[in-house]
């Protein structure tokens, strides 16, 4: 599936919510609908063949008036036969029957909602002005009008503990969405959220919490066939507005690396260990990080490795085979 976004920055929204700042997140203050006819049509012709959406992100769509609506559903009607049809991202107390009847009537396909937590403590203490039994209704009325269904969560935020991801690992995995995507809170400047953490009364998530926490969030997804397609913030985000919290380039890949070094760990065995080509930068990047890891944790001094390009990406084995390198 290709997405073309086009960045709506606070549309729609009921306020401003403690930890969000559009501006920074999609680098526009407003909508930027110059030439869009022509970069949609590029976006068509270079992803011919390809299922695509075209997204309205980084606002409240269902919360524009029916006439906003409309325009932005003219924008995108010349391509209407060349996509499968259209995503927005909204809240999920601004759903309802009347707003999916709409939806239907106009291609919408996919809905995202930003539900960030299904634990009532943290939703209250990030004003987010819903509860937990709202975000699951919200669910399950826009899964019975058969739209795609998409989570956004937010593991961090103010009030976030062991039971709060409990809740909100429970709760994802109850309202069966068709995929999740998982942004640890990173404290943006501009934000009520930076005015919090700078009194001392939030803290954000380590590095090492992050990676570990969101690694049991797609752990416990994935066995239920639930699909991850985005983790962490963006690579591009300017790092002179980031004021605190889990932040990296390549927070997914760190991510991935800990899923895949903890199941090596699982099945352990003092034998050469086979991966798969496409995960030797896992094992290599950051420092070696994974790599130390596993080591620091067998109590190895090197670990046998062979490289095979049939393995599929993270995927591994145990082997007798003579390694290709000793690391
Ligand atoms: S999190 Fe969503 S609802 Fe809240 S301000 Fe940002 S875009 Fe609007």
């Amino acid at each position: 599936m290709k997405i073309f976004p086009v960045f709506i920055p606070h549309f729609g929204c009921p306020f401003r919510c403690i930890y969000c700042n559009q501006k920074f997140i999609t680098k526009i203050e407003e909508p930027f609908f110059d030439d869009i006819k022509n970069r949609i049509e590029n976006f068509c012709k270079n992803n011919s063949g390809i299922e695509k959406e075209i997204a309205f992100f980084g606002g409240t769509f269902t919360r524009l008036s029916k006439d906003e609506q409309r325009k932005c559903f003219e924008l995108i009607k010349p391509f209407e036969t060349e996509i499968s049809g259209i995503r927005i991202s909204t809240r999920p107390d601004s759903i309802n029957n009347e707003i999916l009847t709409f939806c239907k009537e106009n291609n919408i396909k996919t809905i995202e909602l930003g539900i960030q937590s299904f634990d009532d403590d943290v939703l209250t203490a990030s004003h987010r002005g819903y509860d937990a039994k709202t975000a699951l209704k919200s669910c399950e009325l826009i899964k019975s009008y058969k739209f795609n269904l998409g989570v956004q969560l937010m593991p961090g935020l103010p009030k976030f503990s062991a039971n709060s991801l409990k809740n909100t690992i429970n709760s994802t995995i109850d309202a069966a969405p068709h995929f999740v995507r998982i942004y640890p809170t990173i404290v943006l400047s501009g934000t009520e959220l930076e005015n919090i953490f700078k009194s001392g009364k939030y803290l954000p998530l380590t590095m090492e919490e992050a990676i570990r926490t969101t690694s049991q969030m797609i752990q416990r997804f994935e066995e239920k066939n639930i699909k991850i397609i985005k983790v962490g913030l963006h690579s591009d985000i300017e790092e002179k507005y980031i004021v605190a919290g889990p932040y990296h380039h390549a927070f997914g890949e760190l991510v991935r690396a800990e899923i895949l070094k903890n199941k090596i760990l699982k099945d352990f065995e003092d034998k050469t260990l086979m991966i798969s080509s496409s995960d030797v930068s896992l094992f290599k990047g950051f420092n070696s990080k994974m790599l130390n890891d596993l080591k620091q944790r067998t109590k190895l001094k090197n670990i046998p490795i062979k490289i095979s390009s049939k393995l599929e990406k993270n995927r591994f084995l145990f082997t007798d085979k003579q390694p290709d390198y000793i690391w």
